[in-house]
Parts: structure tokens; sequence; C-alpha cells
């Protein structure tokens, strides 16, 4: 039921994501220039101004100074206000999902369960970012996702809410998408997408689990396909530049823990 109860935690939430997006966006950046990310006040990324709080305010600041530098002029990295604005977004979805169904969830895990979600949707936004803008996956973050990840499924089954076979069907998954993508990796000679793709696919495959995984390795190929050949007729790339496939894994996990069970009834019902 909604609320003013709940729509005024939704502002709230909303708030803080942008608040953290705003964090995160300074972690991107400078993490990808090699900069500590912290030490330091908020600066300018071009002229070393620092910035001054009421220019710092997420989304508005940006809207205010029309995306330029205060003192220098220079564009604002549009990143800043893209992640402000999903990590807002992301918090509203973790909220509303929180209140409407992980309620169900039995002890401790309503109170892990949340938290669980909350942080594999922040490392994935991040990654997202880092291999969109710089073409790399950090391997620090997907060793935080594959332990989060993994030691998430294995309490869920030792609690037993997971069953065992779904557990062994998860990881047969898993291990069956790093195969294949390590051969295309060897078959492209890397050209096609890099390792940092193949070591992604270990912690999507065990979070997606049977038969997600497929639907989520599906969705990729067939949106990198989309955008290559819309990249292409545009005359932005030509076929040897390589185009990070990091984002379009990411995108289609999303897609696949919402809406992978009916995509893949969909599918079956097309081949049988
Ligand atoms: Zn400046």
């Amino acid at each position: 039921m909604l609320t003013g109860w709940f729509l005024f935690g939704a502002l709230i939430l909303f708030t803080l994501g942008t608040i953290f997006g705003s964090f995160l966006s300074v972690v991107i950046l400078r993490s990808m220039r090699g900069e500590s990310w912290v030490s330091g006040s908020s600066r300018c990324d071009e002229c070393g101004q620092p910035i001054r709080w009421y220019d710092n305010i997420p989304l508005l600041s940006f809207i205010m100074l029309r995306g330029e530098c205060r003192r220098c002029h220079k564009p604002i990295h549009p990143l800043h206000f893209v992640v402000e604005l999903l990590t807002g977004v992301l918090f509203v979805w973790w909220y509303s999902g929180f209140f409407l169904f992980f309620q169900l969830a039995e002890q401790p895990f309503r109170i892990i369960q949340p938290l669980f979600w909350l942080a594999v949707a922040v490392i994935l936004l991040v990654i997202f970012f880092t291999d969109l803008l710089y073409m790399i996956i950090p391997d620090e973050a997907v060793a935080i996702l594959l332990v989060l990840v993994g030691g998430y499924r294995f309490a869920l089954v030792i609690f037993g809410i997971m069953r065992q076979q779904d557990m062994v069907a998860t990881l047969l998954a898993t291990v069956a998408a790093i195969v294949a993508f390590l051969c295309l990796y060897l078959i492209t000679k890397g050209r096609g997408f890099g390792l940092g793709d193949v070591k992604l696919i270990a912690p999507l495959g065990l979070l997606l689990g049977w038969p997600n995984t497929l639907v989520m390795v599906f969705l990729a190929f067939v949106f990198g396909a989309l955008v290559g050949i819309f990249l292409l007729l545009l005359g932005k790339r030509t076929m040897k530049q390589p185009i990070p496939f990091g984002p379009f894994l990411i995108a289609a996990t999303f897609l696949s823990l919402i809406w992978g069970d009916a995509i893949f009834q969909w599918y079956l019902q097309l081949i049988l």
C-alpha cells in the first residue's frame, strides 16, 4: 500500500542514494586515474579547485552549474550525475522490494537478504561504469562479489532455504558458462571480450543459478549484437574497435533476476 509514510521513506532513501552515488562516482573516477580516493576533499577534476558544499549537492548542483565547474567552466564529468541518479533509483527500488517481498524471508535472512542485494547491486553498478568508460573490470570488485555471492548461496543451503539439488544445478550452470566464455575468449584471441568478462561470469552465475544464467548469457549476446550493429551503422565504431562486454553482462543480469523465469518459459515454448 502506497501510504504517505512509504513515499516519505522513498524520498529519504532516494536522497541517501544520491549522496552515496556521489561518493561512488568519485571512487570510480579517482581509482581509474590511479589517485587515492580516501584522502583529499572534493575537487574539480580539471582545475583542482576545492568544491564548496553548495556546489557539491548531488544532482542539484550539476543542474544549477549546467554541468560546468564554477571556476574553470570545464565540463564536470557526466558520470557524477548519472551515478548519483542511478544510485538514488537503486536505493528506492531496494526500499520498495524490502517492503513488498523481503518481509517473507526467514530469520536471520530477514536482515541479511536485503543488505546482500543492495551490496551486490552497488558493486555491479561500479563494474558497469569502470568497464563502460575505461574497459576495466577491477579484479578486486569481482573478488568481493564472488566471496559475497558464494558465501550467501552456501549459507542458504546450510540453513535449508535453498535445496542442495538447486545449488548443484547453480554450480554446474556457472562452470558451464565460464568454460564457454573461456573458449570464446581463446578463439577470438581476447578481441571479443577480455579475461575480466570471463572472471565476472563466476559471481554472476552463482547469483543467477539455473536456468537464469543461460538467460543472462543469451540476453548479453543479444544486447551486445544489437548495440554493436547500431554503433557500426552510426559509423562510431569499426569492426576492429572492441566494445566493453561487462555492461551487457550486468544489464542482462538485472533483467534475468526480474524476468528470467518468464523469458526461459517463453523460449521453451518456441523450441518445443
Ligand atoms: Zn574547475
